[in-house]
């Protein structure tokens, strides 16, 4: 996608942010506006809008984007207590900005999803 989307920019290098791992298919940075004491977006490198096109268009790369978040999950201190891996998508969910991302957000109890 290129130059228009905001996480292949990040992805590219071209906007800065606070990496906590990179592998080669997917990178995790810290959100810029955290909901959480731990929230961190695990993007693959490869631009897919959604996580329904990344997991219908190339399943092994949507695996890769969970390993990172479940490895993320451990580095951060996660584990024990528990955490929240959810991907908004679409209208509906919320979602804005069209570049696949998983949210990890942990690090005190988040309470019922749905208000
Ligand atoms: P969405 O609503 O699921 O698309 O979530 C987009 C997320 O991206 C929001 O939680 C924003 O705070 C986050 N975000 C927007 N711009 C940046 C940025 O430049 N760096 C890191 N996170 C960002």
């Amino acid at each position: 996608m290129g130059s228009d989307c905001l996480f292949c920019r990040i992805v590219a290098g071209e906007i800065p942010a606070t990496v906590v791992r990179e592998t080669d298919t997917t990178l995790a940075f810290r959100d810029i506006d955290p909901k959480a004491p731990v929230h961190v977006l695990v993007v693959p490198k490869e631009h897919y809008a959604d996580v329904a096109t990344l997991a219908q268009g190339d399943p092994a790369l949507a695996a890769d984007v969970l390993a990172t978040s479940a490895a993320v999950a451990e580095d951060e201190g996660l584990l024990g207590d528990g955490f929240r891996l959810m991907f908004n998508t679409g209208g509906y969910g919320g979602q804005e900005v069209f570049h696949v991302h998983a949210h990890l957000l942990g690090g005190a109890p988040l309470g019922p999803m749905l208000a």
